[in-house]
This record gives C-alpha cells, sequence and structure tokens, in this order.
C-alpha cells in the first residue's frame, strides 16, 4: 500500500479589489473575510458592508456598536444566518455559511444561534412554556422531552414560577428573560442579541445586563447589537461599524 498523507489543502485566499486577505482562523467560532453586502434599490447598489473581516473566538463577549445606517443590522443578519453575503466567506463554527442554500441556512440558525429581538418577538397567545419550546418543535424534539428543556431554561432566567403565564401577564423584563430562555432552550453556539434593552427601562435593562453576564461567565458567546454605549460597556470586546465598515475593534475588559 503506498503512503498516503492526508493533509487538508490550504484555504484559499480570498483576493479582494484593495489588497488579499489571510485566510479564514478555522479556530474561531465565527471568521468572517471580506463580506460585503449590496442592496440592488432599482439601479442604485447601495453597499451596506464594504468588506468586514473579523473572527470571534467561542465564549467571547461582544458589541456591536455604531449610528444608525452603519449596517449593524445587516451584519447582524449575516451572523445569524438570516442572509447570505453580496461577496466574501462566512465560517461559523467550521463551516462555510455564505455557501448554504436557504434549507442548510434554516437547519444552521436553529442549531447555531438563538435570537433576542429589542421587541421580544413571543406569540402573545402562548404561555412562557409553549414559546420556550418553539425551536424545539422546529427542531424535531418530542414532547416530554421538549416541556422537560423548556422548564429548565426558564429556571435558568429565574421564571420557573411563571411558566404557564402568557406574555400579557408578565412585565417587559420578564418576557424578555422568557425570549432569553427560547433563545438558549437549543444550547445554541452564540446568542445574538439586536438592541435587547430597547423596550425597556433603565432598571429593568441593567437586570437583562446582568443575566447577560451570567449567561456568558457559564460559557455562551453572546453578541449584543446596540447603540447604547452603557450597554456596549458591559461586553468585555466592542467592534465600531461605520459606513458598512469596522471602525475600531477594541478589548474593553
Ligand atoms: P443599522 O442597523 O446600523 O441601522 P442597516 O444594516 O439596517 O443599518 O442598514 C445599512 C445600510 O443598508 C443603510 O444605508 C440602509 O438603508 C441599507 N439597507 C439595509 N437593508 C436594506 C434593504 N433590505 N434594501 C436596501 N437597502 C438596505
Ligand atoms: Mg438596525
Amino acid at each position: 500500500m503506498s503512503n498516503v498523507t492526508l493533509v487538508s489543502p490550504p484555504a484559499p485566499t480570498i483576493v479582494t479589489a484593495d489588497q488579499p486577505l489571510r485566510p479564514h482562523d478555522p479556530g474561531s467560532l465565527i471568521s468572517m473575510r471580506g463580506i460585503w453586502k449590496t442592496y440592488q434599490m432599482g439601479s442604485e447598489a447601495v453597499h451596506a458592508l464594504h468588506g468586514v473581516s473579523f473572527d470571534i473566538p467561542k465564549g467571547e463577549y461582544i458589541a456591536i456598536i455604531g449610528p444608525s445606517g452603519s449596517g449593524k443590522s445587516t451584519l447582524m443578519n449575516l451572523i445569524g444566518c438570516l442572509d447570505t453575503p453580496s461577496q466574501g466567506e462566512y465560517w461559523l463554527n467550521s463551516k462555510n455559511v455564505s455557501e448554504m442554500d436557504d434549507d442548510e441556512l434554516a437547519r444552521i440558525r436553529n442549531q447555531e444561534v438563538g435570537f433576542v429581538f429589542q421587541t421580544f418577538n413571543l406569540l402573545a397567545r402562548a404561555t412562557a412554556l409553549h414559546n420556550v419550546e418553539l425551536p424545539l418543535i422546529y427542531g424535531g424534539i418530542g414532547s416530554a422531552q421538549r416541556h422537560e428543556m423548556a422548564k429548565q431554561a426558564l429556571a435558568a432566567v429565574d421564571l420557573a414560577d411563571r411558566v404557564t403565564h402568557r406574555p400579557n401577564e408578565l412585565s417587559g423584563g420578564q418576557r424578555q428573560r422568557v425570549a432569553i430562555a427560547r433563545a438558549l432552550v437549543n444550547h445554541p453556539s452564540i446568542l445574538l442579541a439586536d438592541e435587547p434593552t430597547g423596550a425597556l427601562d433603565t432598571h429593568t435593562s441593567m437586570e437583562i445586563m446582568d443575566l447577560f453576564d451570567r449567561l456568558h461567565g457559564e460559557g455562551n458567546t453572546i453578541i449584543v447589537v446596540t447603540h447604547e454605549a452603557d450597554i456596549a460597556a458591559r461586553a468585555h470586546r466592542m467592534v465600531s461599524i461605520r459606513d458598512g465598515l469596522i471602525e475600531k475593534d477594541e478589548k474593553i475588559r
């Protein structure tokens, strides 16, 4: 038998108009290289992202901050696999997401990403327990196991005594905690929060940020998109974006 050595081929270097980029980092949870997102508006092309490259290791707590229109939501939609880039590579957990079709993206999204939104996005008529079970239903998990996992996720956000409450029977902070339990119930690789405190008063906002601190301490990778400096300051790394480009990327604690 011939002596075969298995060596992975080197990752191709992406060449953009400006400069070659180093290959993606296989050790990072998230690795983006030369990401462009262009929206076609009639005859005009709107470049929402202009070649963004960065890496996020597992377990990091990161804030993405920038003025309105800078590309935060566009970047968040790409990170969360809700959309694909026009150009560039996105590797999530060693999978090249930028080349996936819609079905594959939907599966990755369900397995890898937990979303938290400003307006909670809970089903109004469903109990807290049922809201938290939803990602598990999409994931095809049987009802007994689903109940157990959803109860545990609610207990983890201190809502064990609210499982049968509906959203209108809960405070804003409790609703957001239900949404966080729903985001985490699948044990995703990333918790992705878009302005998670935007609809909450200051005191409740700080309670939610305390919960994020704890979840980070428990090993979760957290990405918070915000335009509020005091919310961003709770993260350990801050990426500032402006006009579709990373302007600053700094460790803040
Ligand atoms: P942010 O979340 O930071 O406010 P966005 O990512 O929503 O910014 O938008 C970045 C830029 O891309 C803006 O100029 C916006 O008008 C444009 N844009 C965003 N989404 C679309 C879309 N679906 N179609 C066309 N232009 C868009
Ligand atoms: Mg936005």
